[in-house]
């Protein structure tokens, strides 16, 4: 039933039968899902679409199930926002929000690569999935895994957020807390999946995990009226996301559901963890690691394993990388708050203030409009913005404290 025809390796070429491949065998770059899109454009009308439920299964055709999928059968299809009072702020024509702040069932648009990845390990068999996250993959993982009837074992840095702690063990998954950074929880989970038979989800599954990415691109093109973006602002961790955007906005053009267009990428990150932007903006797509230090914990990859693509993919696009201070995150976070009543995690604010940066520097166009990828949701990273939120005063239950301290005075507010 599905349309996928092989994996193929993105830098040699070589083709793999669609199984549980980590990498290509001869040169460890990623392999990627290849659709006979003939078979598609045949099979399949647009309009189709629009008839279809509000969740990313409306483009199963696009995504690499052989079966009916069983789980996560409500992720997807999140708000895109026309964010009117945002774009006055930050003096451009218009900005639309792609909101996965409210992603089913974990508030991260991890629940989309999830939903793909859990379906594909049903299918081939494997009873234990796993993860190594910065967060929001390891709440996702946890409770697509317990709502499928899965063992999960998830692996985190042990610095994580209390939130995306907690947010994981709720829902009974084994976590494993390791002293070290991303980087090295993600080089212990590749051992363990060569060990044992279980389907991480992003070493053993990547391939089929990172499909569920083109979702969002997939899901702001038909929200647009099946057209382009001019301009996207999309954060960064391991450049997957950025890298699969491109791959839908090039599937939408191949099956003529859009118009021609060259969408400009630009590409987010902390400027304590900033390995992609920094290539970008030196003009390459050679990443040279890093040792992350940011308060935004889930774009903390410094060996970013698409990080090469997503460099590739901003550049060809005419777009820009670029990266802000976590005391601009902050601001981001609040401004988008403020003026539009979401609140991001602090991957929102990376992509806020990253936009209004390009904005001043006059690197996005102030007469277009850009799409502002918001990807998970604030009540995860608290702390982030509880210092900074103005203190508000406890006073006794009586109408002239409240006059007093709120109001001025009693005389003033009845004035
Ligand atoms: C994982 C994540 C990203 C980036 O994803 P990559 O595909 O690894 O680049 C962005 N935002 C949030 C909130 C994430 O959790
Ligand atoms: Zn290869």
């Amino acid at each position: 039933m599905s349309y996928v025809r092989y994996l193929q390796c993105r830098l040699c070429g070589q083709t793999y039968e669609a199984k549980p491949l980590a990498a290509c065998e001869s040169c460890w770059a990623p392999l990627e899902v290849v659709y006979d899109y003939g078979r598609i454009w045949s099979d399949l009308r647009r309009e189709e679409i629009a008839q279809r439920p509000a969740n990313l299964w409306r483009y199963r055709e696009l995504l690499p199930l052989e079966e009916d999928p069983q789980v996560g059968l409500h992720t997807g299809f999140t708000p895109l926002v026309s964010a009117s009072r945002l774009a006055r702020a930050l003096g451009i024509r218009e900005v639309y929000l792609k909101n996965d702040s409210v992603n089913h069932p974990t508030l991260s648009f991890k629940d989309r690569v999830v939903a793909v990845a859990l379906n594909k390990a049903r299918e081939f068999g494997f009873d234990v999935v796993g993860c190594s996250s910065t967060g929001n993959l390891a709440n996702a993982v946890a409770a697509q895994a317990a709502a499928g009837g899965f063992k999960a074992f998830i692996f985190i840095p042990a610095d994580l957020e209390a939130e995306k702690i907690i947010g994981t063990l709720v829902y009974g998954a084994t976590l494993v807390k390791i002293e070290g950074n991303y980087d090295q929880v993600n080089r212990l989970c590749s051992e363990i999946a060569q060990k044992y038979n279980w389907g991480i989800v992003n070493v053993n599954l990547r391939s089929y995990y990172a499909e569920g990415s083109k979702t969002v691109g997939y899901e702001v093109a038909e929200q647009l009226g099946w057209r382009l973006p001019e301009n996207i602002v999309v954060p960064m961790a391991g450049g997957a996301l950025i890298t699969k955007i491109r791959k839908a906005f090039d599937e939408l053009q191949k099956l003529g559901w859009v118009e021609q267009a060259a969408p400009r990428f630009f590409g987010a990150q902390a400027s304590g963890c900033s390995p992609i932007t920094t290539a970008a903006k030196a003009g390459t797509s050679e990443i040279v690691p890093q040792k992350p230090k940011t308060i935004v914990k889930s774009l903390a990859i410094g060996n970013p394993s698409d990080g090469y693509f997503a460099s590739e993919a901003i550049r060809a696009s005419g777009g820009a990388g670029e990266d802000v201070t976590d005391e601009e995150v902050v601001e981001g976070i609040q401004l988008l708050a403020e003026t539009e009543g979401i609140f991001a995690e602090t991957a929102g604010g990376v992509t806020v203030a990253v936009a209004r940066k390009l904005i001043r520097d006059g690197r996005l166009n102030s007469n277009e409009s850009v799409v502002l990828v918001i990807t998970g949701n604030g009540l995860k990273t608290i702390a982030a913005v509880s210092g900074a939120v103005r203190e508000s005063e406890t006073i006794r239950p009586k109408l002239a404290d409240f006059e007093d301290v709120f109001l001025g005075s009693p005389t003033e507010a009845t004035a």
